[in-house]
């Protein structure tokens, strides 16, 4: 199957865009994530796509699309989410100046499901994850020269260091991560404070929310992460490595 992708090809070289995420990641190092997306935006116009796996980064495509209207929104639809999770996607799109992109993976469940055999995020969820997550978003960052995460510091010890801008080494891209310094009650605050559609599962035991079979809620004082993957020793689907 032929998967469409959305993004306009990159102008700029691997060095230029280097250079500019390297430059930017100093300049940029104490600024507010307003201004981090209006540097963003300004420097790399449609060729900036945001990610959001409408969990607890849907304030990242509001704040985003504020500064740059029509910004695509990249949303790995693995077809493996919880139903509050499309109801939040699809609330977003009501309210935001946005594209929202669905990424698809190259099989349906269905098709997987016939190839591997029922469950492979049980047996195998590296290349389940491989299958439904990181070969997609490749394929569609190919086509952008930088991203926008809503990765944070304190969500785990890989990414306690994040910079606010960085080279994405794996895609060979720029790579902005506005929330970095953010608190969970940080997002919660601007979510209600802007009225941003966020996740219901966030206040229901979920403070991270992957696929439905591959998450579980988590007890008060636990590693907000602890309840993706539990049980195994994968802690990160393998798209900010
Ligand atoms: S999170 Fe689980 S279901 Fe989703 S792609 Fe990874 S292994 Fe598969």
């Amino acid at each position: 199957m032929t998967v469409q992708t959305h993004g306009p090809g990159r102008v700029r070289s691997t060095e230029e865009l280097k250079a500019l995420a390297d430059a930017a990641g100093v300049e940029l190092a104490d600024a507010t994530a307003e201004e981090v997306v209006a540097w963003a935006g300004e420097t790399f116009g449609g060729s900036l796509a945001v990610a959001c796996s409408m969990a607890g980064d849907t304030v990242l495509p509001h704040l985003v699309s504020a500064v740059v209207p029509g910004v695509d929104v990249l949303f790995l639809d693995t077809g493996y989410h919880f139903i509050d999770t499309l109801v939040t996607r699809d609330a977003l799109a009501e309210v935001i100046d946005a594209r929202i992109v669905n990424v698809l993976p190259v099989q349906t469940v269905a098709e997987q499901d016939a190839q591997y055999g029922a469950k492979l995020h049980d047996r195998e969820p590296a290349l389940c994850c491989q299958l439904r997550k990181v070969e997609p978003i490749e394929r569609e960052l190919a086509g952008y020269e930088a991203w926008v995460t809503g990765i944070r510091r304190e969500d785990n010890v890989l990414r306690a260091h994040a910079r606010l801008v960085e080279w994405d080494a794996t895609h060979q891209m720029v790579k902005v991560n506005p929330l970095a310094a953010w608190t969970f009650d940080d997002v919660i605050t601007y979510a209600q404070t802007h009225g941003v559609p966020f996740n219901l599962l966030l206040t229901s035991g979920y403070p991270s929310i992957g696929c439905e079979p591959c998450t579980r809620p988590v007890a008060p004082g636990e590693d907000p992460r602890a309840g993706r993957w539990a049980g195994l020793a994968k802690t990160e689907c393998g798209l900010h490595l």
